[in-house]
């Protein structure tokens, strides 16, 4: 049905009034056939609903690229270097932007969470793939946010093959040499750079000296044991020229709307709505 002529005429004639059509997804139908024609999940509908709703928010016409997760980098064929980031943050301030009309590229580690609808995504393992990944997709940007929890390290020459623990010496020695600091790296003119910085101690110190250093609009400061791999986060916001931010611990979607919200104040100029502390 979906493909007969008269429903894809209809459907069409919808779409140049505006209309935006949630697709039918794939699958076994009612009728015993198999195709096009089955209801839209309901993350899809949803997804869809958030899409039209944000579309004409304060970021619309922006693009942004967002990383998330955490990168995984390979001893050998099967064993690599990781760490407990989840993804959650990242995957968070892609909808909170979606949510606000922006056009949004995830470049995301491995994660089991689920990216929101509508953002267009491009799966990494390394830091050196992430880096090239966030470098091609900034180009036409207006912000990058960096979320990902990038490995500082990685192994300097992976195994070719699986490393076996039979042999005289009971230790590896794993020689690492420094990844690449790709917010650091990315100087593109006009670009708003956003980053995050995970600290055990003196959070606001350390991430202020970030901010600097990366040459950064803005950036998240947060405990890095309470908060990686976690639905919470307690978080400082600094901006350039202000006091920090001190926010009470929230759910890493609530934290990403005010992110996302001082970032489209960033973006449209109007520094004067961002409130000192
Ligand atoms: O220096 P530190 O790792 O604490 O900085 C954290 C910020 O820098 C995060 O925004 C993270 O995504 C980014 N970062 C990066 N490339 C690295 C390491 C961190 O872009 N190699």
């Amino acid at each position: 049905m979906w493909h007969h002529p008269a429903t894809q005429g209809n459907v069409h004639q919808l779409r140049q009034r505006g209309a935006i059509i949630i697709e039918p997804e794939a699958g076994r139908l009612a009728s015993g056939a198999t195709g096009d024609g089955r209801l839209a999940t309901t993350a899809a509908i949803v997804g869809s609903v958030r899409l039209a709703v944000g579309r004409n928010g304060p970021l619309a016409g922006h693009r942004l690229v967002i990383s998330a997760g955490g990168t995984h980098e390979p001893i050998d064929p099967v064993r690599f270097i990781g760490n407990r980031s989840s993804g959650r943050m990242g995957f968070a301030l892609a909808q909170a932007a979606i949510d606000r009309g922006a056009s949004v590229t995830l470049v995301t580690g491995p994660t089991q969470v689920a990216p929101p609808y509508g953002a267009a995504v491009i799966r990494v393992e390394t830091a050196a793939e992430m880096l090239a990944a966030v470098r091609s997709e900034v180009a036409d940007a207006s912000g990058l946010i960096m979320a990902a929890a990038v490995s500082d390290f990685r192994p300097a020459e992976p195994m070719e093959h699986k490393y076996k623990k039979e042999g005289p010496d009971s230790r590896l020695r794993l020689e690492l040499v420094q990844n690449p600091d790709i917010l650091a790296s990315i100087d593109q003119p006009g670009l708003v750079k956003v980053g995050f910085a995970a600290e055990t101690d003196d959070h606001v110190a350390n991430a202020r000296q970030k901010l600097e250093r990366k040459s950064l609009s803005m950036i998240v400061a947060n405990d890095a044991v309470t908060t990686i791999g976690s639905e919470e986060s307690t978080a400082v916001i600094l901006i350039r020229d202000r006091d920090p931010e001190v926010l009470p611990p929230m759910t890493k979607a609530a934290l990403a709307g005010l992110i996302i919200e001082r970032l489209a104040m960033l973006l449209t100029g109007e520094r004067a709505g961002l409130t000192d502390s």
